[in-house]
């Protein structure tokens, strides 16, 4: 019987929503289960739809690509994706040289060059005349600067790593097709109540019109909703508001310029604003940009007409998006696992969220493959968006050392 299932056999995996987190999550699961039998269902309501947001990453998903055997050359043109070799902060300090900085995704060749700058920001932290700005010491920085792609001539010996940015909605809509291809059962179908068992596990998802969909693991996906995990299961969510004040955004694309060239650097932008900070993301096909603000600190009105004067005053309609900020306590509750906005949501200032959405389904089929089902709950539990989190602590320690010596 495998681990953590409720029945004998290979499990039968019910995945609760459509959007990035829930066609991430069928993908990996499917590739490891699948060729043994398993099943894989991923349940979504086209009328309610996804949150549409999320469209660039870290390296993760270039890992995950390479994993699933997708070939970059054909998701990303079909996702008008880029290239992202980091993230440039504008505006968030006012000492002198230091009004930006771009936090870049790590190569092998900076190996040769950190140590330096590590000690420089020591030194310069001392009070030492040393040049302790990031932008002079890394590949990555360099090649977004000159609008390089991330992809070096066959003789040279190192490879950066790099990450993309993508249309959202284009990325659920490509993995859907491909786990479809791949034999992931596909429903389309709004669930009205979840059904448990006896024991308080999750026997099925009912869904409109009398459908009975029925499992041995079930995975929430649904978003902001977390209607299994915090709805059915009420699994506590531990709010993370008395430190990430950012709670609301407003997102309008525009369309590309003239200046399309310098809009086309393989980059985000991060640009500080009154009460938050704002993105520039590059599409091939427009300029996905938003505003995420503290309602604490500004109307959503005022968040508004800051991000068009910012803007150029674009025409257009905006989207404005209401954040929970905070994490659910499990992760792995009963046969629930949680993944992507139901699972939790930090401020996306470092675009983190599906790295934790990839982390997360790896962990959760690591220690399922050969651990019985209560330990893989101790190691699930809790653990995974803290290793997610951590993991992303890590690469962000170039910026903190950026604010802290600048
Ligand atoms: C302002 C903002 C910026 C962000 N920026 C980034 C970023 O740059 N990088 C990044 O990695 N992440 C980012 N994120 C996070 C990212 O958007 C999400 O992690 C990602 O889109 C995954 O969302 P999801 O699949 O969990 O939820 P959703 O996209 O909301 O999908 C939920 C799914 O559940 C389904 N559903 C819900 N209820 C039911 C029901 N009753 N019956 C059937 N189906 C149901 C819906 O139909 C939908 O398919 C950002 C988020 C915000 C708010």
């Amino acid at each position: 019987m495998e681990a953590g299932a409720r029945s004998d056999g290979p499990p039968q995996v019910v995945v609760l929503g459509g959007g990035s987190a829930g066609w991430i999550t069928a993908c990996l699961l499917h590739q490891r289960w699948g060729p043994r039998g398993g099943r894989v269902t991923v349940v979504e309501s086209p009328a309610i739809g996804i949150i549409g947001v999320g469209e660039g990453s870290t390296p993760q998903l270039k890992a995950m690509f390479d994993q699933l055997g997708i070939d970059e050359a054909e998701w990303m043109r079909a996702c008008d994706a880029t290239y992202k070799l980091g993230i440039r902060f504008s505006g968030w300090s006012e000492r002198p040289g230091f009004e930006s900085y771009f936090h870049p995704f790590p190569s092998p060749l900076d190996l040769h060059t950190e140590p330096h700058f590590i000690r420089n920001c020591l030194l310069a932290r001392k009070g030492l005349d040393k040049s302790a700005h990031p932008d002079r010491w890394f590949l990555a920085t360099r090649l977004a600067e000159e609008g390089r792609a991330p992809h070096p001539a066959d003789n040279f010996p190192f490879e950066p790593s790099y990450g993309y940015h993508f249309d959202a909605h284009k990325l659920g809509g490509f993995l859907r097709d491909w786990a479809v291809r791949q034999g992931v059962d596909h429903r389309p179908i709004k669930v009205e109540r979840v059904e448990l068992d006896g024991e308080g596990d999750v026997a099925a998802l009912l869904c409109e019109g009398g459908e009975r969909i029925a499992g041995d693991l079930f995975v929430d996906c649904s978003g902001f909703r977390a209607l299994i995990a915090q709805q059915a299961l009420a699994v506590p969510f531990q709010s993370f508001t008395d430190n990430l004040f950012n709670d609301r955004a407003v997102v309008l694309p525009t369309a590309h310029s003239h200046e399309r060239e310098t809009e086309l650097l393989p980059q985000t932008d991060a640009v500080a604003m009154e009460a938050g900070w704002r993105w520039a993301i590059p599409l091939t096909t427009r300029i996905g940009n938003g505003y995420v603000y503290s309602s604490r600190y500004v109307s959503d009105e005022a968040a508004e007409e800051e991000l068009r004067a910012a803007l150029g005053h674009p025409e257009g309609e905006v989207r404005r998006l209401e954040m929970k900020v905070g994490r659910v306590a499990e992760t792995w509750h009963r046969n629930c696992l949680s993944a992507g906005l139901a699972q939790g949501f930090l401020e996306p200032l470092e675009a983190t969220a599906l790295h934790i959405v990839i982390a997360t389904a790896l962990g959760y089929m690591h220690p399922l493959r050969d651990r019985s089902r209560i330990q893989a709950a101790s190691i699930l539990t809790g653990t995974d968006f803290d290793a997610g989190v951590f993991e992303i602590s890590s690469w962000c320690v170039i910026g903190t050392s950026t604010l802290h010596s600048g």
